[in-house]
């Protein structure tokens, strides 16, 4: 599975350039009222998706959608040794020039 890096210069922090910002939380919690799916395709394209899951891995995020999964299939993650990036084979942003 290839990983593509993305660099870019603006990133005061991961969050700032998340897909996500702007948009009602709720949307990311299904117990709120969210809807997964439409959680899911708002990640999907979301540049930060790594740090975000790897982020929600390390908090041991017990809910809602983050990094474009939901607990269940974080679980699965953790349960199968799997890194985020194995997992996504996706965008990763860093910062710097
Ligand atoms: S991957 Fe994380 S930061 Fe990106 S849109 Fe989804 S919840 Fe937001």
């Amino acid at each position: 599975m290839a990983t593509t890096t993305v660099t870019t210069s603006k990133c005061d922090s991961w969050q700032q350039q998340a897909n996500c910002a702007g948009i009602e939380p709720d949307l990311f919690f299904p117990a709120l009222g969210g809807d997964p799916v439409r959680a899911k395709a708002v990640c999907a394209g979301c540049v930060v998706r790594q740090q975000c899951l790897e982020d929600a891995l390390a908090r041991e995020e017990g809910t809602g959608v983050w990094g474009g999964l939901t607990v269940v299939e974080r679980r699965r993650l953790v349960r199968r040794g799997l890194s985020s990036g194995q997992m996504l084979g996706h965008h990763r942003v860093r910062c710097g020039a």
